[in-house]
């Protein structure tokens, strides 16, 4: 009888871990997909801001040719060579201008293209970790039911039991559950403690072999004997 209280207290515990470590992966992939889900919206900004940035230097460097078309036919029709030389300054400036506002614009094309080559493989992380936290989900649902039933099962099982322990053990297992009930019990192999270890006198093992409650001198659990195969 105490070997399977034990036994269903071990199961209810294994069971509730079982609960705890599929929330646990369930939350680890949740954060997963939150983290590629961020670093898809930081490309996707990235990209938008890159678009903008070409679109205004596109602006700037039209305005740029059209003074330098202006100018030029304004030096032709330049009265003085100070209005001449003047102009022809305006015109070397803005081409220099000009010239470094297209590397930089090379520049930003050369990184907008890398940026959407990219693109679908961050898509395809965030739709791969989005689906397999769904396939996670879906056996959780299923498992859940099954581990809930199991559960229910251990704990009438435990009330069943509990009911037949004996008086003088009451009190003692009832503050041992209140720590941990998994530990409350312990089985006696070759005549130690399964519980911590410790050996068990020869009065403790005639004891148990009359079924008389037993309590381990070292950890307190209450003991109970296994029949060696
Ligand atoms: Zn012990």
């Amino acid at each position: 009888m105490l070997r399977a209280l034990h036994e269903a207290h071990q199961r209810v515990h294994l069971l509730h871990k079982e609960l705890e470590e599929s929330q646990r992966a369930t939350q680890r992939l949740e954060q997963q997909l939150a983290e590629r889900e961020k670093q898809l919206r930081q490309l996707q900004d990235e990209i938008r801001q890159l678009k903008v940035t070409l679109h205004d230097r596109e602006v700037t460097e039209k305005q740029l040719q059209e003074k330098i078309t202006r100018w030029q036919k304004q030096i032709l029709a330049a009265n003085t060579a100070r209005e001449y030389q003047a102009l022809q300054n305006q015109i070397e400036s803005a081409r220099l201008q000009l010239s470094a506002l297209e590397d930089e614009m090379l520049e930003l094309m050369d990184k907008l293209e890398r940026r959407q080559l990219e693109l679908p493989q961050r898509e395809q992380a965030v739709a791969e970790t989005r689906q397999e936290l769904q396939h996670l989900q879906q056996q959780r649902r299923e498992r859940l039911h099954l581990i809930q039933e199991r559960l229910n099962q251990a704990q009438v099982d435990v009330a069943q039991l509990e009911s037949q322990l004996p008086g003088e053990l009451l009190e003692t297992y009832q503050r041992l559950v209140r720590r941990g009930a998994k530990d409350a019990l312990a089985a006696v192999e070759h005549g130690s403690c399964m519980g911590c270890f410790t050996g068990t006198t020869l009065q403790m093992q005639q004891d148990l072999r009359l079924n008389r409650p037993v309590v381990c001198k070292s950890c307190g659990r209450i003991l109970y004997l296994v029949e060696s195969v």
